[in-house]
């Protein structure tokens, strides 16, 4: 990929956590992770154009800070507050299908009020990973005129913060959430009417991610599906969905245009990101990665869904 000076810029608001891990490779302990790690690390293989708004607290290991700023994201506004990091603890099935959260702990989260450095407030594509709603709406109530914005959020936030949610939906292009959370906000099994019954909630968009199912674009044009790299080896699926989220956010910044077509390819590039981001623990498996990397398996995702239309 080129460098373009054209890339549009791209702010990422979420969490920057440490995380428990347990499942069928073991019990890890203070991994990195936050949606915003995982999100600012996919797409700066996009764009050099990512600047990060997230709090830390006072025993935030600093060489995360240091590492996301070398790869050339904006950690100006990573705030180090008085308190603890975020934590979460979360454990596997076997299948390393599903997961439960065991624990949650907002720390310096609680009390956390994002002021956005002016820079931040023209930045023309936004990314509210997941976090409490309420600060996706402060973050949104300060950003001048972007040209995008899409959000993620997950189960907690619909059970505990639906007033908040629905207010934020009403303001945001894009949704994007997985199956059970599509299910949940919309109080409706079947998807496809899971997804219209959210479209009127106010997103154009909605994004349906369904791990190694691959992940469904819906808007009021139709639908498109980008399938998942079926993986021979899976070890971490945290933050698959938010790496998915980074590379296509990633890659919108990059071809600088949001016609149907970069959005298909956006899609499929989320998905790239999201394999490699499950094949290690935490960030490791975004780490080291090389354009040419990122085009083959680009490609090979391309070869698998690739079909000639025939006439019957
Ligand atoms: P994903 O697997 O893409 O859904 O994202 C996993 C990441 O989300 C983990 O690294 C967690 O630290 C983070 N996370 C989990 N619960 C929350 C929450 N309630 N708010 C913000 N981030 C969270």
């Amino acid at each position: 990929m080129h460098q373009r000076s054209a890339h549009r810029s791209l702010l990422v608001v979420g969490s920057v956590a440490l995380d428990d891990i347990d499942g069928p490779f073991g019990f890890h302990k203070d991994l990195l992770g936050g949606s915003a790690s995982f999100i600012a690390r996919a797409a700066s293989y996009f764009t050099k154009n990512v600047s990060v708004v997230a709090v830390i607290g006072e025993d935030f290991p600093k060489r995360h800070v240091d590492e996301m700023s070398a790869l050339g994201v904006d950690v100006a506004g990573i705030e180090r507050a008085k308190g603890e990091t975020f934590h979460w603890v979360g454990k596997y099935a076997p299948d390393l299908t599903t997961r439960e959260t065991i624990d949650t702990r907002l720390g310096v989260f609680a009390d956390f009020q994002p002021k956005l450095h002016d820079s931040h407030k023209n930045a023309q594509l936004v990314l509210l990973g997941n976090i409490d709603p309420a600060l996706q709406l402060d973050v949104l109530s300060q950003v001048r005129a972007p040209a995008l914005v899409a959000a993620d959020t997950m189960n907690l936030w619909i059970n505990i913060k639906r007033p908040d949610l629905e207010k934020m939906l009403a303001k945001v292009h894009t949704l994007m959430l997985n199956d059970e959370e599509a299910r949940l906000l919309a109080e409706e099994h079947n998807l496809h009417r899971a997804a219209a019954r959210i479209l009127k909630l106010g997103p154009t968009s909605l994004i349906i991610k369904r791990g190694d199912a691959g992940a469904l674009l819906f808007h009021g044009g139709g639908a498109f599906a980008a399938p998942a790299m079926p993986l021979a080896d899976v070890k971490d699926p945290t933050g698959a969905g938010d790496s998915f989220a980074g590379g296509l956010m990633g890659y919108l910044a990059y071809a600088g245009d949001l016609s149907p077509s970069t959005i298909r390819t956006a899609m499929i590039m989320g998905s790239v990101m999201g394999s490699f981001a499950v094949e290690q623990f935490s960030v490791d498996g975004l780490r080291d990665l090389t354009t040419a990397k990122i085009q083959l398996r680009f490609d090979e995702l391309a070869e698998l869904a690739h079909f000639e239309r025939v006439r019957l």
